[in-house]
């Protein structure tokens, strides 16, 4: 799927609120900046020197010039105008680990912003993401380097979707997928995590219940319940390129390496992995459970980039499936958004307050 507007979600979002966000825009209120002269001098080669060791590893000594200046300025651009970056797990090395502030899932990043003193978000990630900071943090500006950054998994599914769903199947509880839009989240009862699908299904009395909208997550929770998991045939255009047949092929080659999968993945998929589990999830097993010398990541592949330098002693296999959205964001568009102070992901009051209380009862759901 490709999204070469403004994604649907994001317009539907901005339109609830009858046109663009009223009052003054985040550059009048912050104020204007100059763009920076991006000439990578002899001062921001020493003072970026540190953190090319960080990704000398992906990044050629040759391309370290072009890098080097958006790094430079984006870190010194961020402290003057009081941001914090959160990056989640498949942006680029470069983002990941010479920028960001806070890295993880989409979840632990909104979760963790609410921590900080700055009151600027730049969220390095697709715009469900960006709205689920802003959910969780209403007071502080939330910006995304490119309004574009949609996915597929979030744009299968509307408000007006949802609200059919609960006409035609009165009483039945809908848990969704955090990887959905804030108009979404509005309508459902409760969200869940990858890692938290089932405890989430089972905290429900209902035999019945819906966990929409990635069809493959929810087949993957079926097989960990007894109750009836009904959803909706969303994907994960990422995730569902890999097979369990290519996945054998690499343990026929070495049946010592281990394989590690996301939920978002075909159930057949998933049968064949040693773990699975939400990005999170799959770090901490990489990293701290030590499960082989190699391990093949099912993923979008930047994350085995991302974390190799924490699992030390662990080859990543990495069957290399990009992010077409999360790719969005680059180190110039970074740039911009802090000198222009764009773009503003704002969320209509209501939709935000009932869309909220969908997360925060996850969030408050006590341990089974
Ligand atoms: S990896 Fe999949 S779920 Fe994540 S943003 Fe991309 S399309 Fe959406």
């Amino acid at each position: 799927m490709t999204l070469a507007t403004e994604t649907d979600s994001a317009k539907r979002t901005r339109q609830s609120k009858g046109g663009p966000a009223k009052g003054r825009t985040a550059l009048e209120r912050f104020g204007k900046i100059d763009m920076p002269d991006l000439t990578y001098t002899k001062a921001i080669a020493r003072a970026t020197a540190p953190l090319y060791e960080k990704v000398r590893h992906h990044i050629p000594e040759i391309e370290w010039p072009v890098h080097a200046p958006y790094v430079y300025w984006i870190n010194k651009l961020k402290k003057e105008r009081g941001a914090v970056i959160l990056a989640h797990n498949y942006q680029t090395p470069e983002i990941f680990h010479c920028v960001a502030d806070i890295s993880g899932d989409s979840l632990q990043l909104a979760r963790e912003a609410t921590l900080v003193d700055e009151e600027v978000i730049v969220q390095c990630g697709v715009h469900f993401m960006a709205e689920t900071s802003k959910l969780l943090n209403p007071e502080k500006t939330v910006l995304i380097p490119d309004m574009k950054a949609g996915c597929s998994l979030s744009e299968s599914i509307t408000g007006a979707d949802v609200r059919l769903l609960r006409e035609a199947h009165p009483g039945v509880p809908i848990v969704t997928y955090v990887n959905t839009s804030a108009e979404v989240k509005a309508e459902t009862d409760i969200c869940c995590t990858s890692s938290n699908a089932v405890r989430v299904v089972e905290s429900f009395d209902s035999d019945t219940v819906f966990c929409i909208p990635d069809e493959y997550l929810a087949q993957n929770v079926a097989r960990q319940t007894n109750k009836k998991i009904l959803t909706w045939k969303g994907h994960c255009e990422v995730h569902e390129r890999f097979t369990a047949e290519e996945l054998l092929e690499y343990k026929k080659a070495d049946p010592a390496i281990q394989i590690i999968a996301h939920p978002e993945c075909h159930p057949s998929v998933v049968a064949v992995a040693d773990y699975a589990g939400s990005t999170s999830g799959m770090i901490e097993y990489a990293t701290n459970q030590k499960p082989g010398s190699k391990v093949l990541l099912v993923t979008e592949c930047s994350m085995a980039s991302n974390i190799e330098e924490q699992a030390k002693g662990v080859e990543f296999i990495k069957p290399c499936n990009l992010c077409p959205h999360m790719k969005r964001i680059t180190l110039p568009k970074i740039l911009e958004s802090l000198v222009y102070m764009k773009e503003e992901v704002t969320i209509d009051p209501a939709l935000a307050k009932r869309a909220r209380r969908a997360v925060e009862r996850m969030v408050n759901l006590k341990p089974n």
